[in-house]
């Protein structure tokens, strides 16, 4: 009997072991601080197995592998989520953002968003050879003709049709819904809003908001929309709009039982919001010619060129907003502080109460940077008040969740995809350690 049982216990080794020679995992990053994303408390030196591509095991104690990274005394968190970008020139961008740990770009349309372009980009983010993040996006823009965005960023790039649809009357909006849903999308994108500055254009009309949706849902695809202060919110969340692609514009009155009802239908219908505060930083920066000096920001953004986009021009825009601002919100100074206060405050709100926030940029505009600006965005909410566990799950797992593919992606749990940075001090600490990279994986590959 102890013989027999002696060979079951050698026969079950032998099953589980891998063949001699060959390590059971491609890629191990040992005795590393774990920092998952979703939340959880930091776990210490655990290590984590990597392969094809996925998290296959993560446990205390050593683990073999064909490569191994020490990550011991380091800090492994998972790749981030930049949940709003636009880019003219994809193949320059996509390896800044994932130098600077962005490993997924969600794409909310832009003049040159052909159907050929779109499936270039997502080309790109499903290879691992060149660095670029993974692709993500919504369909082109659904607007009306002469209105934003492209009456306030006019290009010959905006072609009707092609790039951006502009709606005549409600009637073609069923043909236009089902051409865009044979793609890839992760839901259709409209654009509500009356322009950022003057001359401001109309709104789109209710009606058309509430047919876009109905027609979406026939397809199975939730609506983005582009609504860039309260009226817009409220005709978004009437018209039965699923997700929001900015929070800046906005100003929630917390004692308005109309907002507060309209942000549990929001929750209720599971919507997300992405933030993009770093907007307004990008209409301040001409006016702090100090911010180009940043460390970080120069590692691939030199400082001399960045100087010589601080045009006349670009100053005299920056300081007629830092007037609307300042008799629009009664602010004596304007400064970075008082700009972000209340929207942070309002993003924390937001958060508590359950919904879906996620971190996004709105790269594409002056001043935003891809890659960078995500860490922006960090230190802005985390200068506000909002505790970095919450900032680091609003930059992975919740820009996942937002695109519906949180099963595979957005945190360190075993099945997942192995797209994680490694960071060399705590961002626990101190949110801007999110910038001390030392490596990024993506899809188990290492790419920085
Ligand atoms: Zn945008």
């Amino acid at each position: 009997m102890k013989k027999t049982g002696l060979w079951l216990v050698m026969a079950l080794f032998l099953s589980c072991s891998p063949q001699p020679g060959t390590p059971p995992y491609d890629l191990v990053i040992s005795r590393v601080n774990l920092i998952d994303g979703t939340g959880s408390p930091l776990r210490a030196g655990v290590s984590i197995g990597v392969r094809d591509g996925r998290i296959a095991v993560i446990q205390k104690g050593e683990l073999t592998a064909r490569k191994t990274i020490d990550g011991s005394g380091k800090f492994l968190i998972p790749g981030l989520f930049d949940g709003h970008v636009h880019t003219t020139d994809y193949r320059a961008d996509f390896p800044r953002f994932v130098h600077y740990g962005v490993t997924s770009v969600f794409i909310t349309g832009g003049s040159r968003c052909s159907n050929d372009l779109y499936a270039a980009m997502r080309e790109m983010g499903d290879q691992d050879s060149i660095p670029a993040p993974r692709v993500f996006h919504t369909s082109q823009h659904f607007t009306l003709e002469g209105r934003h965005p492209v009456k306030t960023y006019p290009s010959p790039n905006w072609v009707d049709g092609e790039t951006v649809f502009f709606l005549k009357d409600t009637s073609q909006i069923e043909v236009l819904v089902d051409q865009v849903a044979a793609y890839p999308i992760a839901g259709i994108k409209l654009t509500i809003e009356d322009g950022p500055a003057p001359p401001i254009v109309e709104r789109m009309p209710q009606v058309f908001i509430n047919k876009i949706v109905r027609e979406a849902a026939r397809h199975g695809l939730p609506v983005f929309a582009h609504a860039s202060d309260n009226t817009e919110f409220l005709m978004a969340v009437r018209g039965g709009v699923r997700h929001l692609v900015h929070y800046v514009g906005i100003d929630l009155d917390w004692e308005d039982p109309e907002h507060l009802a309209a942000v549990d239908t929001i929750k209720a219908r599971e919507g997300s919001w992405v933030t993009t505060l770093v907007l307004d930083k990008s209409f301040l920066y001409p006016l702090h010619p100090e911010w180009l000096a940043s460390a970080g920001l120069n590692e691939l953004y030199p400082v001399e060129a960045l100087k010589a986009m601080l045009t006349p021009e670009r100053v005299a825009q920056a300081r007629e907003i830092e007037q609307f601002w300042r008799s629009e919100y009664g602010f004596e100074v304007v400064t970075p502080e008082n700009i972000f206060a209340f929207q942070v405050d309002d993003v924390k709100k937001l958060y508590e109460r359950g919904i879906n926030m996620v971190l996004g940029t709105d790269v594409g505009n002056d001043f935003i940077f891809p890659g960078y600006s995500i860490h922006e965005e960090m230190a802005i909410l985390a200068q506000g008040g909002m505790a970095p566990p919450d900032i680091i799950k609003m930059a992975t797992l919740n820009g996942a969740r937002m695109v519906e593919a949180d099963s595979l992606l957005g945190s360190i749990e075993v099945g997942k995809m192995a797209d994680l940075v490694l960071l060399k001090a705590n961002p626990l600490d101190d949110i801007g350690n999110t910038q001390t990279i030392q490596t990024v994986i993506k899809n188990g590959v290492v790419q920085r």
